[in-house]
């Protein structure tokens, strides 16, 4: 058996003495905040034993990442039709572009970048009727911790600073790709980012990917077998923006990150595994996190290929 537990305490050992490049998120200024030397690594066996090393009880701002769990909601409820209006292309560019929009006529490139988020989000309104509550039951439901809940400071914050994210809500507003009032769709998606987790929540919430659609917890089933193939498909190819192929390259398993500094990934079956450091390279990804998850499948010698 694989000792995960000192894999990951190696990995801790040595990048903790890195000194943290990159910088936190400072477009959203509660997120400018946060201390840039917080890491922690927890990994999560589909078998149910899980390992952890660092901070990995301080909850963080999970951001871009919450975009997995309403793509899981509204997949599963529309199904194919999904995809008539966002893609499953990568993007290239950086997560809160505006430049492919008018080319490709209001459709989103795919639903890691914002304007695909915001699409995703906008279906979720248009057919739950208190999507903030229900995305909160589903993600405390696929983390198993009922206690999960929005940050609604970084929420606020967001909200007050969301000028590029109204910018492609009302373009693709003008091309009838959003159909809710663009305040309304701000509060969703500025609550779903405001999602607050620790990495042991957060492996443990990537768990019904592992299990290919079927929540370990209790059993239901979230996706189907297909619609977890493809969702995984859309995080290997779009969950790290214009950084996927390189991601890919060096980690080899979907994934997906948010400007918090959390980054997720697993291996179908096998495990997830959560890294928190909130320092960002150029491209808003956590720059100790993907180094922590290259030297993790390098180490225990496994990946998706
Ligand atoms: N809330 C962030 C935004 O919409 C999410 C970006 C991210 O985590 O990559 O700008």
């Amino acid at each position: 058996m694989m000792d995960y537990g000192k894999i990951i305490d190696a990995i801790y050992r040595d990048l903790n003495t890195w000194e943290r490049t990159g910088k936190v998120a400072d477009y959203i200024p509660a997120l400018a905040q946060v201390d840039p030397q917080h890491f922690g690594i927890s990994v999560q066996l589909l078998t149910g034993e899980s390992f952890h090393i660092g901070d990995t009880l301080k909850p963080f701002s999970i951001q871009s990442i919450s975009k997995v769990f309403t793509l899981a909601m509204v997949f599963h409820h529309l199904g194919e039709d999904l995809w008539k209006s966002v893609g499953r292309e990568p993007s290239g560019t950086p997560f809160n572009s505006l430049i492919q929009l008018e080319q490709e006529a209001g459709i989103p490139r795919n639903p890691m970048i914002n304007a695909g988020a915001l699409v995703v989000t906008d279906r979720l309104l248009d057919d739950w009727k208190n999507p903030k509550e229900e995305l909160l039951s589903f993600v405390r439901c696929v983390s198993g911790n009922p206690s999960l809940s929005y940050d609604f400071g970084v929420a606020n914050s967001e909200l007050a600073n969301s000028d590029r994210n109204r910018a492609l809500a009302h373009f693709m507003k003008s091309y009838g790709n959003i159909h809710n009032d663009v305040n309304d769709l701000m509060d969703v998606y500025c609550h779903q980012c405001s999602l607050q987790m620790n990495t042991r929540d957060l492996a443990k919430s990537f768990q019904f990917l592992v299990n290919r659609g079927v929540n370990p917890w209790t059993g239901n089933e979230l996706l189907t077998l297909s619609q977890a193939k493809r969702l995984g498909a859309v995080l290997m190819t779009c969950g790290f923006y214009d950084e996927s192929g390189d991601f890919a390259f060096r980690v080899g398993m979907p994934g997906k990150s948010g400007v918090g500094g959390g980054v997720v990934a697993y291996i179908p079956n096998v495990l997830s595994i959560a890294v928190w450091s909130p320092a960002l390279n150029p491209h808003g990804n956590s720059t100790l996190g993907i180094e922590a998850l290259e030297r993790f499948t390098t180490l225990i010698g496994n990946s998706v290929f």
